[in-house]
């Protein structure tokens, strides 16, 4: 294997670090790192030919839309992601108000402005707030079992169901309505599946559900796009410092590795690309997708991951959600609507779905969030999870449209409706250096296995220390699947690797 030369090699000063991947972990370990003088010789390989990763803003429809990340969850002062944003202006004035930041959610998505019933009529705003108020009060109540001695059942969805099926044994009303309930909560239940980047809540483990925190504030987004904080990090690293199209192979590391090019000392780890190049490194920050870990795990670290390290990688969970974004050239909302629920009334959570998902895939559709204005056009953003997600992915844009056109006109009850003039989409799980959307603590797993894969390797007291350090959002407990999780990921290697090579320094962590 013969290694590539680069920017600071030959100056033989200080370690050689490589970071594996730019989104904002790997941007932010190396933004790091660049301030610190014991790093000249940094590089960062991103396998694409953009930075930003799973933050990931397109120009469309005379705007500009979010194809990954959409909001700062918990924009308030304990988040580095709405301080860095706040610092490089990119929020808006009335999200950087105390007001916003002081705001409690809880974490749940607002309630719809209208809910629309696959029999073509509204659902009535009292019983689907009754059922938002229902949904979320068991949901809160899950959180509380992180403490407790023991779980009544494994997972966040069966939880649900059977405290669901209780209430549900006691409700008085007629039939129809009980029925029409039970839709509105499966609605919800597939809008729980988008938070956490699963196919079914019965996927999800109960006792450590609580792991997740969340911060105060009323989530935000940013008006020129998330992509701009990315941008703005890229742009504070010296020019030459991320290698584009370079994916990595395989991670040769407890090694002893020469540069061919030079007749110096030797390094631990070689980084081999797919292109046949190689880089001799002292240490390598690890911030690849989890879903790409999980598919990769036995060619992409020789010699292999410690068992306990591979299994948490098995364990933890990885799930999609896409976005399906609808433009149309007059809207058929009202000006204030802000969220259009769609309730399917023969889907209920107490009941699998047997038919193939070519033919109800549209079903696990949350709705859709109006975005506000565009230029050109009015915008609807579809959430969609799991295995339907996966399916819509390969659909074509053709039978995308023409299949959300056909629900739109049967749940609004208007066969007229004119359809999308276009359609725009994320694919995430077919993206081959992604494999999904984000993490989740599956039922079989725990925060353990969180922290597990967080630790550096090798863990045995090797003279060549922290070889390999893992960063990503998958790799931090309490914030794991969001941006900030990632970023603080991402400071946290890089504050573990300055406190190797400067014992001195000031760091601000801790960063769990
Ligand atoms: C649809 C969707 C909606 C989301 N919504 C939100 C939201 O509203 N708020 C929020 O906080 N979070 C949200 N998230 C999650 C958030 O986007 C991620 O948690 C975060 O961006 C992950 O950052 P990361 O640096 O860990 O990983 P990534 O951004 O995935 O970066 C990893 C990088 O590694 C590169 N890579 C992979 N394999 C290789 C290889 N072999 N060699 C070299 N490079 C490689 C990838 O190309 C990528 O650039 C959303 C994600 C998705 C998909």
């Amino acid at each position: 294997m013969e290694s590539s030369g680069g920017r600071a090699e030959g100056s033989g000063r200080g370690p050689r670090v490589l970071v594996v991947g730019s989104g904002i972990a790997g941007l932010g370990a190396a933004q790091r790192l660049c301030r610190h003088p014991a790093f000249p010789q940094l590089r960062v390989l991103e396998a694409t030919a953009r930075a930003g990763g799973r933050i990931r803003s397109e120009r469309g429809f005379g705007g500009v839309v979010e194809l990954g990340a959409h909001w700062i969850h918990g924009p308030s002062q304990g988040n580095p992601v709405f301080q860095l944003a706040a610092k490089y202006q990119l929020l808006r004035e009335k999200d950087l108000s105390e007001e916003n930041q002081l705001t409690e959610t809880g974490g749940h998505v607002g309630l719809p402005s209208v809910s629309y019933a696959s029999s073509g009529v509204s659902v009535n705003r009292e019983l689907v707030e009754e059922m938002a108020s229902l949904f979320y009060g068991l949901l809160d109540q899950t959180r509380e079992f992180l403490h407790a001695a023991d779980a009544p059942v494994p997972s966040v969805g069966q939880y649900l169901k059977k405290e669901i099926r209780q209430r549900a044994a006691g409700w008085t009303e007629h039939e129809e309505t009980r029925k029409l309930k039970l839709a509105v909560l499966n609605s919800f239940f597939n809008l729980e599946c988008c938070v956490s980047g699963t196919h079914s809540m019965d996927l999800v483990a109960l006792v450590p559900f609580g792991e997740y925190t969340v911060l105060p504030g009323l989530d935000c987004t940013f008006p020129g796009g998330y992509q701009g904080l990315t941008n703005h990090i890229m742009a504070s690293l010296p020019e030459d410092v991320i290698v584009f199209n370079k994916p990595v192979k395989t991670i040769h590391w407890s090694g002893s590795f020469q540069e061919a090019s030079s007749l110096g000392g030797t390094f631990p780890v070689l980084v081999e690309c797919e292109d046949g190049a190689c880089f001799p490194a002292h240490h390598v920050i690890v911030t690849v997708p989890l879903g790409f870990l999980k598919e990769h795990l036995d060619t992409f670290f020789e010699p292999p991951l410690p068992t306990e390290k591979a299994e948490a990688i098995r364990k933890m969970g990885f799930g999609t959600n896409n976005k399906i974004f609808l433009e149309f050239e007059e809207p058929f909302w009202e000006p204030d609507c802000q969220y259009i629920q769609v309730v399917w009334e023969d889907t209920s959570p107490l009941q699998d779905v047997t038919s193939e998902l070519q033919h109800v895939w549209f079903k696990k559709l949350i709705g859709f969030l109006v975005l506000p204005s565009f230029e050109s056009g009015h915008v609807l953003c579809g959430f969609i999870a799991g295995l339907e997600s996966e399916f819509m992915e390969t659909l074509s844009d053709e039978d995308v449209l023409l299949s959300l056109t056909q629900v739109l006109r049967r749940v609004t009850g208007n066969a007229q409706l004119p359809a999308p003039r276009s359609v725009l989409r994320s694919r995430w799980h077919s993206a081959p250096y992604t494999r999904g959307s984000y993490s989740y603590v599956a039922v079989g797993s725990t925060g353990d296995d969180i922290d597990q894969l967080a630790q550096p390797l090798p863990t045995d007291g090797a003279e060549a220390q922290l070889q390999i350090l893992f960063a990503g959002e998958a790799t931090h407990r309490s914030f794991y699947s969001t941006t900030h999780g990632a970023l603080l990921s991402g400071w946290r290697e890089a504050d573990r690797l300055i406190a190797l090579w400067d014992p001195q320094a000031q760091l601000p962590g801790p960063w769990l």
